[in-house]
């Protein structure tokens, strides 16, 4: 989608640039549409921080100062470097996180953008995510990453109770927080995100639902509900085991999940997945196609990615992890062209545990197409049709196996984890009935 106001992209032009140039080269590649190898998702991380929030374990670090233009030059040769690994021609969608990177500067992002245009199909409506923390985006500057080419933005909100964002350690007020929101809607109508985090220690259901309330006076159209976990590690997980506050209450949680769920879905919000509600169509492409398994790369410093490397045999995909500290990373980036520390191949079984744990994660869950394009012999009514376990979980009205495929109900979405427990033990039988037995699927 191209946004209101927003000058032509560098990128969008880098990728003009370079189909002309195939075509003068008689390839024509990007006339042919990718195969699916040949397709992923792209991920790239900013590891940097103002500050460490209190519940925080990701990768991100805080500098005293970020040389940003060797940061900028090693996503760059990264990005390239991956791209050409994977045999990857298309890039469906881009998403921006970490870490801060509403911090990076809007000329970083751009280049990361150029340089994936250079190299692969980048077409000029595919969705640019960026994350973006409230005090490190004034509207100045995410008018600046618009014109960079992020087409969406996902705000780290949490919460609009400033003592909640104390506890949290976040940099930015309730206030801060709205006004953001309300910055990034002008700019990107119907293309903001926000997070709600719900299950904070001493919070109780009914002011929690006020402040779900009050964001959608103010929302677009895509809310995130995460509950928090207590990270071992963490500040908050140490003032917690100290007694300085109490553990979070794991049945308020989910008393606020499920009227939270309620209130989205009365409000309009289709509850595409777990922790993702959306109207209007405004579904994170990035995200779904973690959720439908499909390929991806991890750029930047301990970035995850699973892609099949060109010329690889004897499995079916790799998950690959980049170093994790960024001074490594770059020294790796610059001698290697990539800083890979790990690659994990990963077996046809262990794929396929994948595909059945994220499908399930969306209310459409797995297509007995989408199945197929996993597992050509064993069907979903082959390992799940003849299953008691699986025949009480629907007539108890929480998973439902048709001619459409295998999906969760409304309530079966809330305890995922749980009937999960049972699917996978299944699958695991099935995938060794198959293996044991010279015929196929039985
Ligand atoms: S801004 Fe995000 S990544 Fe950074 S410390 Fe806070 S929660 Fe962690």
């Amino acid at each position: 989608m191209m946004l209101p106001g927003v000058r032509a992209r560098g990128w969008v032009a880098a990728a003009k640039a370079a189909l002309r140039r195939h075509r003068a080269d008689g390839e024509g590649e990007h006339r042919r549409p990718a195969a699916r190898g040949q397709r992923a998702a792209l991920y790239v991380h900013w590891p940097y921080c103002e500050k460490r929030c209190s519940y925080c374990n990701f990768n991100k670090y805080i500098p005293r100062g970020v040389e940003e233009a060797a940061v900028r030059s090693c996503l760059v040769t990264e990005a390239q470097t991956l791209l050409r690994i994977s045999g990857v021609r298309r890039v469906e969608s881009v998403f921006f996180g970490g870490g801060t990177p509403s911090l990076a500067s809007p000329r970083t992002v751009g280049a990361v953008l150029e340089a994936v245009a250079q190299v692969a199909h980048l077409p000029a409506d595919t969705e640019v995510t960026l994350e973006a923390n409230p005090t490190s985006s004034p509207g100045s500057r995410l008018a600046e990453f618009g014109t960079a080419g992020v087409n969406r933005l996902s705000i780290g909100l949490q919460s609009l109770d400033d003592a909640e964002l104390r506890l949290l350690g976040r940099t930015h007020s309730a206030c801060d927080a709205l006004r953001t929101l309300a910055e990034a809607r002008r700019l990107f109508p119907g293309r903001v995100s926000v997070d709600l985090m719900l299950g904070l220690p001493a919070q109780r259901v009914g002011p929690w639902l006020g402040q779900l309330q009050e964001l959608l006076r103010h929302c677009d159209d895509h809310v995130s509900l995460y509950q928090l976990t207590l990270e071992r590690g963490t500040a908050l997980f140490a003032q917690v085991q100290q007694g300085a506050l109490p553990a979070p209450d794991p049945e308020l949680a989910a008393e606020m999940y499920h009227k939270g769920r309620v209130t989205l879905q009365e409000a309009g919000f289709r509850q595409y997945e777990v922790s993702n509600f959306a109207r209007n169509g405004a579904l994170s492409t990035h995200n779904w196609q973690y959720w439908q398994c499909a390929q991806y790369l991890g750029v930047g410093p301990g970035a995850h990615g699973r892609f099949l490397p060109q010329g690889a045999r004897g499995h079916s995909r790799e998950a690959r992890i980049q170093t994790l500290e960024p001074d490594n990373w770059m020294k790796e980036v610059k001698l290697f062209g990539h800083g890979t520390r790990k690659r994990v191949p990963l077996g046809e079984l262990e794929l396929l545990e994948e595909v059945l744990a994220m499908g399930l994660r969306t209310d459409v869950g797995l297509t007995h197409q989408h199945w197929q394009q996993f597992e050509a012999q064993l069907s979903l009514w082959d390992v799940f049709g003849t299953s008691k376990e699986v025949q009480e979980l629907q007539e108890q009205g929480f998973l439902l196996l048709d001619h459409r495929g295998l999906r969760c109900s409304w309530d079966g979405l809330a305890v995922l984890d749980s009937l999960l427990l049972t699917l996978l033990p299944r699958l695991q039988e099935a995938w060794q009935l198959k293996c044991s037995s010279p015929v196929p699927g039985r």
